[in-house]
């Protein structure tokens, strides 16, 4: 087998639609760039952690959803008959729409109609830079363009996770997920780690994917869903890209600041997964946060 045959194969080695490598990463590289991470990530801190300690006590209200009509709801029907035709994104919405009312799938529904979805075969040097990266991308969905590009095409499961993005995507806010858009600065800052950890944990709750990608988060994120009383909560706002909704859930239960922290901490694991005694520490940290202020919240007097 020549080097070109055992890179595509290293794929179904290990499964997944990103998924680390680990092998190539020099060990000061490594390093280096895990410390460039948490500078980066400390100036976000920064910019979201208010001096003012009035902050702290704000409880954000829960939004909640609109009830549709029988005449709004009959429109929605009507959107999803007409992806029938796209055999791929109509079973997916089969599966999707026995879990999640219909009312909570418009960003899916707008979204899906328009999508293109397309395969593409890396480049070798394409696919040696990502093992040096210690990621392998099997598909992606570029929210901008509203286009999945499949790389690899024999993991099933890569497809359902882009569709659980595409239809957790709000194009007006540009949030997707439960991560936080800046528009000033045009990107993502916050949310991206919950985002795919979550991901991945509703394509193995509702697609029974196998996948071995993003473990680590997706563990996380089944801690995250401790803060919510009904876990259908978080599904909810995780289709509306609510993600106030989710700062609005954690503060109910830990400050404000200690909410804004574990969630960017978080975000270190989607750029680090390897970083094991990170993660750990997270993982022991985030349910001795939940543990010790679970049963404090019940009693909590709420300032709104
Ligand atoms: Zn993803």
């Amino acid at each position: 087998m020549d080097k070109n045959e055992l890179l595509f194969m290293l794929p179904i080695l290990i499964g997944g639609m990103l998924v680390k490598t680990n092998l190539i990463l020099d060990h000061k590289i490594k390093i280096k760039s895990r410390k460039n991470t948490k500078d980066e990530h400390k100036k976000i801190k920064k910019q979201f952690i208010t001096k003012d300690k009035n902050y702290q006590k704000y409880n954000f209200p829960i939004i909640k959803y609109a009830i549709l009509n029988k005449k709004e709801n009959q429109k929605l029907l009507d959107i999803s008959q007409k992806l029938e035709k796209k055999s791929k994104i109509y079973q997916f919405y089969q599966t999707i729409s026995q879990e999640i009312k219909i009312e909570h799938l418009t960003n899916f529904l707008t979204n899906a109609q328009t999508v293109t979805i397309s395969n593409e075969k890396l480049t070798l040097i394409k696919q040696i830079i990502e093992i040096e990266k210690g990621l392998i991308k099997f598909a992606e969905y570029d929210s901008n363009k509203n286009e999945i590009t499949i790389y690899h095409n024999f993991v099933k499961s890569a497809i359902n996770h882009e569709l659980l993005h595409l239809a957790s995507f709000n194009s007006c806010t540009k949030q997707v997920g439960f991560s936080y858009y800046d528009n000033k600065k045009n990107k993502i800052l916050i949310g991206k780690g919950i985002t795919e950890g979550y991901t991945e944990l509703l394509n193995r709750r509702y697609f029974n994917s196998k996948s071995l990608s993003y473990s680590k988060l997706r563990k996380i994120a089944e801690l995250i869903e401790l803060f919510y009383e009904d876990k259908k909560d978080m599904e909810t706002d995780f289709f509306h890209a609510n993600f106030y909704n989710l700062l609005a859930h954690l503060t109910q239960i830990i400050s404000y600041d200690e909410a804004i922290n574990m969630l960017i901490n978080i975000d270190y694991i989607l750029y680090h997964p390897h970083d094991n005694k990170y993660f750990k520490n997270l993982k022991e940290n985030i349910y001795s946060l939940y543990s010790q202020n679970h049963s404090k919240s019940k009693n909590k007097v709420k300032i709104i």
